[in-house]
């Protein structure tokens, strides 16, 4: 008999894989040969809209995966299947043909994955026994509960539960090892799976530049290694300025890890355990047991883990719905033009536009600008939210439902994009490395050109003038939510 492991785009590594983990414990101790086995499915894809971006970079991930895994004997097969409903049939036949009795996988929280997997589970019957892990967060989603029995929904008392939580509990950051190696006689019993191709990415998924792929691929190397390394430079050079400057985007000061957690390249146990051992080797992470930065950038971490319970809490989340059902009441506008020049990032906000360049330049936006464009797109321009959600789906390397729909979850805050750019790109070198027309604009007019320049040198600098009024369609969304969700 065999023991299988299925990777899932959410846990592209070898290192600290809960399931694989699992697997490779019990072929092990049943003296079994290991299997690893991907699943590509180009509909699949499409379906949630994957960047060529971020396919590249998953397959990326898999090709060294492939390579790290040979070294140990273990072959990773990849199946390939044209439509979502053949992804069990097809994985259902490999594991029967190939003799598996035992197969183990970390769980996918939205709807169609959970749906999956309790199609797996029920035709692998009595034959093949199926083990789902929890591995994407430290706490499991769906066991931090209110006094009233619910799941909790609200993010500062879930912080606070949290924290004491892993002060309490630290070894749930303990990781664990990579697979042990197949015997020689299991390799040779495996021959024939060892020459396995990493799919190609969908032709809706190529880079449509080729010098788009060597700039994404050198902003975001793929692999386990390259996470490691990124985490370490992270906490030995921008860790303790993190607070005081996360909300600059001039000054590039997160992690830039987003892209390598979304795809599983590196678990949150592995970076919590480095930020603990800078936090003298103490998992209490609260205001006063830690440093700012510290704090801070765990706090993050803890909005990841909590949007993760609210996938599982609100599963209509992951089927295109707001939290707020009332939100989908709205009618919303068809403004062509405004959507053009959101994409295009020329709607003559700097701020906005901005940060729809970045996005385009290097498949990811930093998180004040995400907050900012996301306003400006669902207030500003009275445009469904979701589809600006699908958008950042289509583009971002880091895409992540749960973030990503939490993220854009509508609410009645309407951020001003020249009060934004004026508090937290202070200098303006945001918006002039950004939008080149603006590069040479001094002071304060690069927050607003069109309202700080004298008519003639505004139009000397080929930038467009603001598309809306800030004002009035601030008032025009207030008025519109107010009236179409008051009977809902
Ligand atoms: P850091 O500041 O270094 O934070 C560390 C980690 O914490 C991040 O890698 C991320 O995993 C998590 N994190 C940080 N901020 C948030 C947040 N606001 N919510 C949840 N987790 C967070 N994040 C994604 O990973 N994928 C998405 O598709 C995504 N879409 C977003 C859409 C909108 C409209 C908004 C407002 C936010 C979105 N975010 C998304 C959250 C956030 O913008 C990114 O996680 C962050 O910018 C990534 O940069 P970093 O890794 O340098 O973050």
């Amino acid at each position: 008999k065999k023991v299988a492991h299925w990777f899932r785009p959410k846990d592209l590594r070898i290192h600290d894989n809960t399931a694989l983990h699992h697997a490779s414990t019990l072929a092990q101790e049943s003296n079994s040969p290991l299997i690893c086995i991907y699943q590509h499915c180009p509909a699949e894809e499409s379906w949630h809209g994957t960047s060529p971006a971020r396919t590249d970079f998953m397959l990326e991930a898999l090709r060294l995966m492939r390579d790290e895994l040979q070294k140990l004997n273990i072959p990773l097969v990849f199946l390939s299947c044209e439509e979502r409903d053949g992804i069990v049939p097809c994985v259902m036949e490999f594991l029967k043909k190939e003799g598996v009795s035992h197969v183990s996988a970390n769980f996918e929280y939205e709807v169609d994955e959970l749906r999956r997997d309790t199609k797996f589970v029920q035709e692998s019957g009595d034959e093949i026994v199926v083990s789902l892990h929890h591995d994407q967060t430290v706490v499991e989603p769906g066991t931090m509960m209110t006094g009233g029995g619910t799941p909790m929904k609200v993010f500062t008392p879930y912080h606070r539960a949290w924290l004491s939580l892993i002060k309490e509990k630290p070894e749930m950051l303990d990781t664990s090892p990579a697979p042990s190696k197949n015997s020689n006689k299991a390799k040779k019993e495996l021959s024939h799976l060892f020459n396995s191709e990493v799919p190609k990415p969908g032709k809706d998924k190529l880079f449509s530049k080729e010098e788009d792929r060597t700039r994404i691929r050198s902003l975001w190397p793929a692999g386990h290694d390259a996470a490691k390394k990124r985490l370490r430079h992270f906490v030995e050079e921008k860790l303790d300025d993190y607070a005081a400057t996360r909300s600059n985007p001039a000054k590039d000061s997160t992690s830039r890890l987003s892209a390598y957690f979304s795809s599983g390249q590196l678990s949150i146990r592995e970076a919590l355990s480095g930020i603990k051992k800078a936090n003298k080797g103490s998992a209490d992470f609260s205001e006063k047991g830690a440093a700012p930065g510290i704090y801070s950038w765990v706090r993050e971490i803890v909005f990841r883990e909590l949007y993760r319970q609210t996938t599982v809490a609100t599963p209509h989340t992951s089927m295109n719905l707001p939290t707020n059902l009332k939100f989908d009441f709205v009618q919303w506008e068809d403004d062509k033009e405004g959507w053009e020049k959101w994409i295009g990032g020329t709607t003559g906000e700097p701020f906005i536009d901005a940060g729809m360049r970045q996005l385009h330049a290097e498949g990811y936006m930093h998180n004040r600008l995400r907050m900012n464009v996301s306003s400006y797109l669902y207030c500003n321009l009275l445009l469904d939210f979701r589809r600006g959600e699908r958008y950042f789906a289509e583009t971002l390397i880091d895409w992540d439902l749960s973030n990503n729909t939490q993220g854009w979850e509508p609410s009645y805050t309407v951020f001003n994009p020249v009060s934004q750019a004026e508090k937290n790109d202070p200098e303006g070198e945001y918006i002039r490395k950004w939008v080149p027309e603006l590069k040479d604009v001094q002071g304060k007019a690069v927050f607003a050109p069109h309202a700080r320049l004298g008519k003639k040198e505004f139009e000397k600098l080929g930038y467009p003038k603001p598309h809306v009024d800030w004002k009035e369609t601030k008032q025009r969304a207030v008025e519109r939510f107010k009236s179409d969700m008051k009977d809902t």
